[in-house]
């Protein structure tokens, strides 16, 4: 598990996840970006997906990316931390992680889920993350699965760091 800062649509790895809405119709944020760099053909394949649960994890083809697949995922809303906000978070990832395996996904690189628009606090949701990788890690120690948390500013990064450090 790495942290970097970057733009994740530039990240030369074998699966980048979207934090999606659950339409998987394009948003803003980083989706919004990576459909933007993708290109309209990965829109034209979620329109066939029927959408995606919150905490659940679709998978499609990265086109114009660098990425050869974009596992799609929809975090949770923000609500206060009592809406069972953090185990649809750690579902984000594990799901994305299982979709990543069954796919044969060797490196993949996370955006910081709802951490945007939706509100969900950094430091919360990064300890969020940072557990859940390293328990699917170590409960699938052959997967041999690269992970990189990618962090769209400074102060994330310095967060995801220190809980990497720990
Ligand atoms: P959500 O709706 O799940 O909160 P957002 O896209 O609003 O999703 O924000 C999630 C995180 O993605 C935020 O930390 C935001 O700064 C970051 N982000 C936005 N654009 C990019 C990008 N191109 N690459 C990586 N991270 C990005």
């Amino acid at each position: 598990m790495k942290a970097v800062v970057a733009d994740i649509t530039t990240l030369e790895v074998d699966a980048i996840v979207n934090a999606a809405n659950a339409s998987l119709l394009g948003g803003g944020g980083v989706d919004g970006a990576i459909h933007r760099a993708a290109g309209r053909e990965l829109l034209a394949e979620c329109r066939t997906l029927g959408g995606c649960a919150t905490g659940e994890a679709k998978i499609t083809k990265g086109y114009r990316l660098p990425a050869r697949f974009v596992i799609h995922t929809v975090g949770p809303v923000w609500r206060g931390g009592r809406a069972n906000e953090p185990a649809l978070l750690r579902g984000c990832y594990l799901k994305s992680l299982e979709v990543a395996l069954e796919n044969g996904v060797r490196s993949i690189a996370f955006p910081s889920i709802s951490t945007g628009v939706y509100g969900y606090p950094i430091e919360l949701a990064a300890a969020v993350a940072v557990k859940a990788v390293r328990e699917f890690l170590d409960g699938h120690p052959a997967c041999g699965i690269e992970v990189t948390f990618c962090c769209f500013s400074a102060a994330d990064h310095a967060i995801y760091s220190a809980l990497l450090r720990a």
